[in-house]
């Protein structure tokens, strides 16, 4: 433990102030200027007597703190060497993203205290920083690449925070010592869970763990208001981090395989030439509207809805509207052959999504209008009806009969024909389409 500093209950740890002599003074000079010749100097000098190499100054920072912030190696390499207390040089190294630094201090470490080296990973006290920042969850703040990964090497992990309902006695403990402490560590460990590095270096899935943390943060942002503006800022990480890994794509296939992976299937349902779309349906359960929207994902949308009509989108509008025109009135025949022969060439057109969409319109529309057909003709029946009967006294009971047997003829025929509609058109469809898969599997 560094003599300059103190551990107390309540505030963890405290600096004390001691009053420098002449030639810490001179000592603490040497290193911010950078003078490795004269540190060294002073250093030998001094070793055999009682001097303190880590004597701290006006601002709280030891000569290896110092070295750090000036990035100098060279002499964090000296100090080092003369067996200086690192204390929380670790952590600032990684706060200054100094790679060599960390590099040369996790060594130092390793190498003086063996495996005693992953709990200084897990914990180091420190005056600068709160107690929950590990040189992980620092790293992964920082967004420093090489450091994650030397760190992760290291064996170094960040525990995903407890549910924010969570009773647990830690959280119950937690909560109660110091409330805003406690939300302060959730906040960073997701903070730091949320950098792309990270993500990239420990997840074998990367844009399903953004989706996942995406979702998490946004419904931390509604439960813990006070930090809303931090978890939105941090969901929206997530969001850019799929969207970016999406916009590296350089071609079709890799689209193709990015947009249809699903982690449940093995490796070869994966690579069928089938498109699920596995990870496009996982973009829209999350809420992923900056993925679904990405070009690249549209592009590959846009082409296969028009599949079995190309260069359909070229063509001009005139082009276009004969064309849905024809498709729509060739839609009992084109059902017929899906219904009978599903593997032949029309059964096969009408599986391409926008010709399906025409096809289920065309069906639709039919419907609509023997609907409206039946309403139309019970009305002009009605009304004809009314105007040759109304005044005729006698045969009031007569007429209701004649009405009753008129509409049920003309409903007797309708309903028939509604019911064939139904049954070829949608239930046929459904059906043939079971048939259909059936015979592909
Ligand atoms: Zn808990």
């Amino acid at each position: 433990m560094n003599p300059n500093l103190d551990e107390t209950e309540s505030f963890g740890i405290i600096r004390k102030e001691v009053d420098l002599t002449n030639k810490e003074k001179q000592y603490l000079l040497a290193v911010e200027r950078g003078d490795v010749p004269t540190t060294r100097q002073i250093v030998e000098q001094f070793k055999v007597n009682n001097f303190n190499i880590n004597c701290i100054d006006t601002l709280g920072r030891t000569a290896i703190l110092i070295a750090i912030e000036n990035e100098n190696i060279e002499m964090i390499e000296l100090l080092l060497n003369n067996g200086i207390e690192i204390g929380d040089a670790l952590l600032h190294a990684i706060n200054e993203e100094n790679v060599e630094a960390v590099e040369m201090i996790l060594h130092y470490e390793i190498s003086n205290k063996g495996e005693e080296v992953i709990t200084i990973l897990i914990q180091v006290p420190s005056t600068s920083f709160s107690a929950d920042i590990t040189p992980i969850i620092l790293a992964g703040h920082r967004d420093n690449y090489e450091i994650i990964k030397l760190l992760l090497s290291l064996g170094c992990r960040i525990t995903k925070p407890h549910d924010i309902r969570c009773n647990c006695k830690q959280c119950v403990a937690g909560n109660d010592d110091d409330s805003l402490r406690h939300s302060r560590s959730r906040i960073n460990s997701y903070k730091a869970l949320a950098s792309p590095s990270l993500i990239s270096l420990s997840s074998k899935d990367p844009i399903l763990t953004a989706f996942e943390l995406c979702a998490d943060l946004r419904r931390l942002s509604k439960l813990e208001n006070e930090f809303k503006i931090d978890y939105e800022k941090l969901s929206l990480k997530c969001q850019e981090f799929a969207v970016d890994l999406l916009e590296q794509t350089r071609g079709s296939s890799e689209l193709h395989i990015i947009l249809n992976h699903d982690t449940n299937s093995t490796a070869d349902e994966n690579y069928t030439e089938r498109q699920r779309l596995a990870r496009l349906k996982v973009a829209i359960k999350y809420k992923q509207k900056k993925f679904v929207s990405h070009p690249n994902c549209q592009q590959l949308l846009a082409s296969l809805w028009y599949e079995g009509l190309p260069g359909f989108r070229r063509k001009n509008v005139v082009a276009k509207i004969c064309i849905i025109q024809a498709i729509g009135f060739m839609f009992p025949i084109l059902s017929l052959c899906y219904l009978l022969i599903p593997t032949c060439f029309l059964g096969q057109l009408i599986r391409k999504p926008f010709i399906k969409f025409i096809i289920h319109s065309a069906s639709y529309i039919t419907f609509l209008c023997k609907f409206i057909f039946i309403y139309i003709l019970n009305y002009r029946e009605n009304l004809l009806f009314h105007e040759k009967y109304d005044n005729n006294l006698k045969s009031k009971i007569y007429t209701r009969q004649i009405y009753a047997t008129l509409r049920s003829n003309i409903r007797k025929n309708e309903t028939f024909g509604i019911f064939i509609h139904i049954l070829v058109y949608n239930e046929g469809s459904s059906m043939t389409h079971w048939v259909n898969n059936k015979a592909q599997s």
